[in-house]
């Protein structure tokens, strides 16, 4: 039997109807024999609105109380999927961040995972049952609530995945895959089939929040394919693996105002797109603040402001 973690986002749990589509992905994937995991955000912008109503209460609100409210989001979504799926007839528990075992430093609101203890969702496994864990939090050493900073659950889910040593890491939200470019920006973003670690993570910190920076990190120490994918159709999604492709230009990501970055496996190599990028530079008279350059990325920081018709154009030349 393979271990599966599915992780869901926050668009994908939004609301009840949402939750079902959710649970059929979840009973097709335990039909086919597998050990299933899965981790869940808080539902829509909840975490948004538990955020500005703090800071309705106090202008610095309490550190410690802050991980016990954002936390809370992540909760009430565990328990609606695990009510819904015990109801169409398959065993499932919940678990918060401490019942699952999760570990972390004292860094409130971007806590590290520092362990996972994995005895009671093996437990639970065993027992037949599908395990819900609540994504972006653990515990820390004073047995407090820690959370893990904005789009967190991704973390938890690779986490989880690495510390079961799972077959794969299915990271399910409202797209199917990473583009070229954000697909919710430009209309003509193309899907990247694969991608390597190494480009995931330059990727995320340019400012793609389609995975948390962090998971990528963990999935490549530890070996785990990422998969992302559509909660809400069946397309092949992007698989993230150590697998590395030289020489092809993968993504245009545009980070604030006035950065782009450009991302790539031997990017550096590739003297006829450094060309065009240099063309556009021309064209458009920008004036280039910064340049960085390393084995897989050129990130160019303007003194202008960016457009997303300059991405669009970049875009075009992957
Ligand atoms: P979830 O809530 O499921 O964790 P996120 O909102 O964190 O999902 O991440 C998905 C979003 O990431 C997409 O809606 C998309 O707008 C954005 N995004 C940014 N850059 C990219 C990219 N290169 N490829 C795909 N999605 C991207
Ligand atoms: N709910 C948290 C957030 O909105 C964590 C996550 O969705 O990954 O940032
Ligand atoms: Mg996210």
């Amino acid at each position: 039997m393979n271990t599966i973690v599915m992780k869901f986002g926050g668009s994908s749990v939004a609301d009840n109807e949402k939750l079902k589509t959710v649970a059929s992905k979840i009973i097709s994937m335990y039909e086919k024999q597998n050990k299933i995991i899965v981790v869940v955000s808080a539902q829509g912008k909840t975490t948004d609105k538990l955020i500005n109503e703090a800071y309705e209460l106090s202008n610095k609100p309490n550190n410690r109380e802050m991980d016990v409210l954002l936390s809370s989001g992540e909760q009430v979504s565990i328990a609606k999927l695990s009510i819904l799926l015990n109801d169409l007839g398959y065993s499932a528990v919940s678990l918060t961040g401490w019942q699952a075992g999760i570990f972390t430093n004292n860094a409130n609101q971007n806590a590290l995972i520092e362990n996972i203890d994995v005895d009671r969702i093996n437990k639970e496994l065993d027992e037949g049952k599908i395990v819900i864990i609540a994504g972006f939090q653990g515990y820390n050493e004073n047995l407090d609530i820690t959370t893990f900073g904005r789009g967190g659950s991704d973390t938890t889910a690779v986490a989880i995945a690495s510390a079961m040593q799972a077959k794969n890491c299915y990271i399910f939200s409202d797209v199917d895959g990473v583009y070229t470019v954000d697909p919710n920006k430009i209309s003509e973003a193309k899907k990247i089939p694969a991608l390597s670690y190494r480009e995931m993570l330059e990727l995320s910190s340019e400012g793609a929040k389609v995975l948390h920076g962090r998971c990528v990190e963990i999935a490549e120490k530890y070996k785990i394919p990422i998969i992302t994918k559509s909660t809400f159709n069946s397309n092949a999604g992007t698989v993230i693996s150590d697998i590395i492709e030289e020489n092809t230009i993968k993504s245009v990501a545009k980070k604030e105002i006035s950065r782009i970055s450009i991302i790539g496996t031997g990017i550096v190599r590739n003297i006829n797109f450094m060309r065009k990028l240099l063309d556009v530079i021309e064209k458009n008279k920008f004036d280039i603040l910064e340049l960085q350059i390393t084995e897989s990325k050129i990130s160019v920081d303007f003194k202008n402001i960016i457009t997303d018709d300059i991405v669009q154009e970049l875009n075009k030349m992957i």
